[in-house]
Parts: C-alpha cells; structure tokens; sequence
C-alpha cells in the first residue's frame, strides 16, 4: 500500500550521523563519531540500590502509575534547590517542567514558537538534534557569526534581535565544536537579549563538565527574563533513564504542558523516582560529577597530545575546558564528508562537521567525541586519520 505521508514527513531528513551510527555497531571500528556519555561513569550500583528500594516499598505504586505532566514533585524540587545552590539564584519548583531528555524540550519550544518562515538565530556551527527538532516547523536560519570563543554576539543587529524568534545558544562546550563562551560574550549577548526583547534558548547539557570545576554564569541567571534554560541528566547519570528539564517561568511552561500532552502525557514516572532517590542521597552529584570530569580530562588530554603527535602542520582543533568534544578544521580543499568515506574503509569513524551548519556554509571541519574511547584506541585511530589527510596533502602539492 503506497503510504499518505504528510508533507512534513515526505520533506524529512535522516540525520547523517545517525547513518554513520549504524557502522560503529560492528565491533572492530573504532568511532569518534557519537555524543555518548562514557558507560563507565554509569552510577550503576546507585541505580540498582534505588530500584530494588523503590520495589520494595509502597512508593511503586506511584512510580508504575500515570503521573502529573510537570513531573515528579519531590524531583522538580530537588532541581530547584540544585540550580538555587549551584547558580546562586532563586528557582522555584514551579518553573521546572520535567522532559523526556531536553532533546523533548527542543521539540515542544519548536511547537510552542515557531511558525513557517520564523527567524530563528543559532550558533555556527550548531546541534544537529536542535536543528531536526525546528525543522519541522520551518523556520527561517540566521547564522550568527562565530570564532574559536562561540557565537559574537555584536555581529548581531539590533533589527534581527528584536524580529527573531529566538536564539539557540549552547554556552558550554558546545556540540559540536567544545567551545565555551567567555563570560564578557555571555554579558554583551545576555545586554542584547534585554534590548531587543530576544529568547534565548540555552540549552546545557554540559555545563557540569568543565575540568577545572569552574562554572561560568549561565544566561538565564544574567538575563532571567529574556532565558529559557534546558538541562539534562543525560551526561551526569545515564542517557537512558530519558530524563532532562525545562526552566521557564510559569506563564510559558503553562502553554508547553498541553503540547507535552500531546506527545506522551508525561514523562516516564520510573524513571523519575528512581532519579530522584539516587539524587537525593549523600549529595551524590558532588561526588559523582568529579569523577566524570577527571575521566573525560584525562581522554581529552590524551586526544589532544596524539593529534599533537600525528597531524600535520596544516591541521588545527582546539583545547576544551570540557566536555565530549574537540573541533578539527582541515585544510580548506580537504572535505571532511568525503575523508570520512575513505576513514570508514579503515574502520575509523568521525563526524564531518558540514552537517552540523545550517546552510552547510563549511565542509573543511569536522567532531571528535573521545570519552568512550581507550588511550590505545585513540592512539591507532588519530594515527590512521592523519596518514589519510596526509595523502590529501601530499596529493595538492603535486
Ligand atoms: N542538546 C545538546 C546540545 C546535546 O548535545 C544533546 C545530546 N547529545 C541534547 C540536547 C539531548 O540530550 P538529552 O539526552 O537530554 O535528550
């Protein structure tokens, strides 16, 4: 039967790095191709101890019941009083809305604000999963200028601020290039949000994971109410626990909440109990979060110093102060979509950057994610890619 699919649907991309994926499911590949959180750092016997309590006590029933769409109560609390701590400001339990993963939050602010041909302003480059949500809503793109800090917020005109529907920004070693914005670009970008009447989205699911342990302002405390602020449990417990938040104020999750009925009621209530027990006991964070960052450091430094060690002069990447990834830009005549084909062959996988810009203004750059990746695995892989871009260069100055 030939399918009626909408329009909205036939228009509809895969994404690519959700292709490439599918090749680093066989065993011998070795992949600085996805955003996956290290296993590793799993709290797995946390996880275990919250379960079997929670099995064996009255709590359960709630947990296997239907629950409120804002989410667990206790939960939305324990957010509030985490951000109040952590952001030094005040956040009330009723301006969390508890999402199935902030990628839910990315669709339902899609639905919620955007209509056919909408100006909406994102980072150069920025998160593909950000850019399939807004997708299907249309919108119109304007990429903000960006350089090795992240976005700059004065090559943004006062006229497209104040016509924008909002601004999608990741201040924290951003996917995909790493970066963090510094805090005067914070300030200057936070002062445009407020004269402009712009949203800002700010979306930080890695905010945790500075190695140093030294937290920038986020927006939403230099502009409260100019911000939506998206945070994840994803890279700090486990992805698949499908667990992320929404901080806005009451007006604008009210006018989410009948949009989020619509796609699933609520966000899984077991998974939120069991969130909230591991959470709320011995300040785990505080021991847990240290512990990810010295590992993702340590890979991170490793990455750095083979690259250091293979590439030739030609290529450069930057230093993260956290998170997953690292930025590579080649020469300008190498397209990175095509040297990964040539990489596959040799079981090395990456993500080519082209994907990750709106209009793909660049194809010169591309991702390493390096945090599931051994020290040995590393080492082999980063070798193999910069013989290949070698062979590329060797083959120009023919
Ligand atoms: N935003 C960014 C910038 C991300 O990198 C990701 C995950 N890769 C998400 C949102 C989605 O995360 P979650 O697992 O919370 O849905």
């Amino acid at each position: 039967m030939p399918w009626k699919f909408s329009r909205r649907a036939q228009n509809l991309k895969s994404s690519t790095i959700r292709e490439i994926l599918k090749v680093t499911e066989q065993a011998d590949v070795i992949s600085f191709a996805g955003g996956l959180p290290a296993p590793d750092t799993f709290p797995l016997s946390e996880i275990k101890d919250a379960a079997n309590a929670l099995l064996e006590n009255q709590d359960i029933y709630g947990a296997l019941q239907y629950g409120p769409s804002e989410g667990y109560t206790p939960l939305r609390q324990w957010i509030a009083n985490y951000l109040s701590e952590r952001d030094h400001v005040s956040v009330s339990s009723d301006e969390i809305l508890i999402v199935t993963g902030s990628q839910q939050a990315l669709d339902l602010i899609g639905k919620a604000l955007i209509d056919t041909n909408d100006t909406v302003l994102v980072e150069t480059p920025t998160y593909l999963g950000a850019l399939q949500s807004f997708n299907q809503y249309n919108p119109e793109y304007v990429a903000i200028a960006s350089d090795n800090e992240g976005l700059i917020p004065e090559t943004i005109d006062n006229e497209l601020a104040s016509s924008a529907k909002f601004l999608y920004s990741i201040p924290n070693f951003q996917n995909p290039t790493g970066r963090r914005l510094p805090l005067h670009r914070r300030q200057a970008l936070a002062a445009k949000a407020k004269q402009n009447n712009l949203l800002l989205i700010e979306d930080d699911p890695y905010g945790d994971l500075d190695y140093q342990g030294q937290r920038l302002p986020a927006l939403y405390t230099l502009a409260p109410e100019n911000t939506v602020y998206l945070g994840s449990f994803s890279k700090i417990l486990a992805p698949g626990l499908r667990l992320g938040y929404l901080v806005a104020n009451k007006q604008f999750i009210s006018k989410l909440l009948p949009l989020k009925q619509a796609s699933d009621l609520h966000t899984p209530s077991l998974t939120q109990y069991i969130a909230y027990q591991v959470l709320s006991k011995n300040n785990f964070l505080n021991h847990h979060i240290p512990k990810i960052r010295q590992l993702y450091n340590a890979r991170c430094q490793y990455m750095l110093q083979s690259l250091a060690q293979y590439m030739p002069k030609e290529v450069s990447w930057n230093q993260p102060e956290g998170g997953m990834f690292i930025w590579v830009e080649l020469p300008a005549y190498i397209n990175a979509t095509e040297l990964l084909k040539e990489a596959i062959a040799q079981k090395i996988v990456f993500a080519p950057g082209e994907t990750f810009y709106v209009h793909g203004e660049k194809n010169n750059c591309l991702r390493l994610a390096f945090v599931t990746v051994s020290e040995e695995k590393i080492d082999t892989g980063i070798k193999k890619m910069a013989d290949i871009i070698k062979h590329h260069i060797q083959q120009q100055l023919l």
